[in-house]
């Protein structure tokens, strides 16, 4: 079946639910066993729970993979699958990333002795000659949060693979809707659900897709033994999300291009990175790797930090909040707030510098959006 179908019918049957047309949440702890040593499907909602379940088995089959795993965050998911290395362990990193898995990687999975090795995964020779210092894995996003910038994921999963190394790539700003990494050979695809997945800022999430049973059951086995598993409320959600997904996803990639075509315009904007522009140096392998480019995108302001503030306090409908992937229009300023947590050298090794702004465009009216930003540039 095709993605919109199942988006909406995937991981539900109606005969297994007493004909319920939704998925019911499944609040509750634990499930009654049919005798002495005879649980039923289900013993304990950690380990699993029917609503979870849904959720797992539609998001595996949006990504193309034939196992899904439902996190309380995108950090728990992402934490889970750390979880898999060990002490001694090289990671290559790609060196431009979301700041909280640059957190985590650099305090939580270095005092474990877990290594990670930051490189420009653009560079195929660069990370070829990582490869060659020995890594167990190569985690890649992209784009990239919040420069978006892209990785090719075909050369370099099969470079990685060579070299022995698993690939983990999070798709958390396409979504399945308009990249599927394990189509590229990828072979662990991260999301934090919060975002366009679940597509309407009322819960944490995330995931993780695989095809490979053996990686599945390393990650079953953690997401239980550590506890790190979404609860049903949230999966209920999500899994309300996911039914429009196809359609909000369309809606923000045709206003985010709007705006930033529109942006490159206006003389107080110094540059727009969005990879659906044709400015965008890495535009081509945008249009091969990816079927649309979604709805956050960044751009640099002329008169630096002074004028970004001035700009952010004039804004009526943007709100000023971390986070993107809603339906509603959100806006940040990445130094001092996403990623506050990134020390300053990197930053700036990373090209994150004051001036930069973060939109995540939401499916409100495009005319108001534009407004809105042209009242605010010439506050
Ligand atoms: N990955 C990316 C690209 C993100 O933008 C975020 C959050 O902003 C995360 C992972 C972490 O997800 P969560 O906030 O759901 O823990």
């Amino acid at each position: 079946m095709k993605f919109k179908t199942l988006a909406i019918h995937s991981g539900h049957d109606p005969a297994e639910h007493l004909g319920a047309v939704m998925t019911p949440i499944y609040q509750t702890s634990t499930f009654a066993f049919r005798g002495v040593k005879q649980p039923g499907p289900y013993d304990y909602s950690r380990s699993g729970n029917p609503t979870r379940k849904a959720l797992e088995t539609c998001l595996a089959s949006l990504e193309g993979g034939a196992c899904g795993f439902a996190f309380a965050t995108g950090m728990a998911a992402e934490t889970t699958v750390l979880m898999m290395f060990q002490s001694g362990d090289r990671i290559i990193v790609h060196s431009d990333l979301y700041g909280g898995t640059y957190r985590l990687l650099q305090t939580v999975l270095q005092n474990k002795g877990i290594t990670a090795v930051y490189v420009d995964l653009r560079d195929l020779a660069a990370t070829e000659q990582a490869l060659e210092g020995g890594a167990k894995a190569v985690w890649i996003e992209s784009p990239t949060n919040p420069l978006m910038n892209l990785v090719d994921l075909r050369p370099v999963a099969d470079l990685a693979h060579r070299y022995g190394a698993i690939t983990i790539c999070d798709n958390t700003f396409s979504s399945p809707y308009f990249q599927r990494p394990l189509d590229f050979g990828i072979d662990i695809v991260v999301h934090s659900t919060t975002k366009y997945i679940n597509g309407h800022s009322d819960v944490v999430g995330g995931a993780a897709v695989v095809n490979d049973p053996k990686l599945a059951e390393k990650i079953g086995f953690l997401q239980n033994a550590m506890g790190t598993c979404a609860g049903p409320q949230d999966c209920f959600l999500v899994l309300r999300g996911i039914k429009t997904l196809a359609l909000r996803m369309e809606e923000h990639n045709r206003n985010a291009l709007t705006i930033a075509r529109w942006l490159e315009r206006q003389p107080q904007v110094a540059q727009v990175l969005h990879p659906g522009l044709e400015s965008h140096p890495q535009h081509e392998l945008a249009k091969k790797q990816m079927s649309g480019f979604g709805g956050t995108f960044s751009f640099r302001m002329r008169g630096g930090q002074e004028a970004v503030f001035r700009m952010l306090e004039g804004l009526r409908v943007f709100t000023l909040a971390e986070s993107l992937g809603g339906v509603e229009s959100l806006i940040e300023h990445p130094v001092t707030m996403t990623h506050a947590s990134v020390d300053p050298a990197a930053l700036v090794r990373m090209g994150i510098t004051p001036d930069l702004i973060r939109v995540s465009v939401g499916i409100e009216d495009v005319e108001d959006l534009i407004a809105d930003l042209s009242s605010a540039l010439s506050h």
